[in-house]
């Protein structure tokens, strides 16, 4: 199977289960999904570094929007302070049911992360481990918030791993430049004024 290497995913998130929620962006003003097929849940993937068992594709869209919602709809509620929906909640346990039980801890050059042993996984296993990966922040979430990008223009979530505990943006790139050039614009043209009265 071919896998588009011509990405469109955003990973700015700190944790997989919150770049999962990211695949469903905004476009002028409105949702833009980037996954449309089952070919760009598989390219997502394998992107995200998971290994599919691709030669059964079983990838169910209905599902993972499914799922995908309740995630967002549990890290909104986190990022907003308040409590969490059962009926989300319940989704995600469910979810969690299937999660790869037999880990790895696995060093990079920058952290540790625990990874499931077996590296080829199921639909429902890649959908259980980024459950495993959303209960982890959520649980977590005093130490290390969930926020949303500070931009009306933008969706994203991400997680604050930042020493100060500042981080406003989804990404520089993405939108915190496109705000400080607005803020520079305004700014620019306060001062012009400013000199021509
Ligand atoms: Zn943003």
């Amino acid at each position: 199977m071919m896998i588009n290497t011509h990405s469109p995913f955003i990973f700015v998130a700190n944790n997989l289960a919150i770049d999962f929620v990211n695949t469903c962006v905004q476009k002028n003003g409105a949702p833009f999904e980037l996954l449309n097929s089952e070919m760009d849940f598989l390219s997502w993937a394998h992107q995200a570094g998971f290994s599919l068992s691709v030669e059964v594709p079983e990838v169910d869209l209905q599902r993972s929007y499914q799922f995908r919602q309740a995630l967002k709809t549990l890290f909104t509620a986190k990022a907003d302070h308040q409590p969490l929906p059962s009926k989300a909640l319940e989704l995600l346990n469910s979810y969690l049911k299937n999660a790869p039980i037999q880990q790895q801890l696995v060093q990079t050059s920058h952290q540790l992360s625990l990874q499931p042993l077996n590296s080829v996984l199921s639909f429902d296993q890649l959908l259980g481990d980024i459950a495993y990966r959303a209960s982890q922040v959520l649980v977590s979430s005093a130490k290390q918030p969930i926020r949303k990008c500070a931009s009306d223009q933008c969706i994203l979530l991400f997680l604050d791993i930042s020493k100060a505990k500042k981080r406003r943006w989804c990404s520089m790139e993405i939108c915190g430049n496109r705000a400080k050039a607005a803020t520079f614009y305004q700014t620019g043209k306060a001062q012009q004024e400013n000199t021509q009265q």
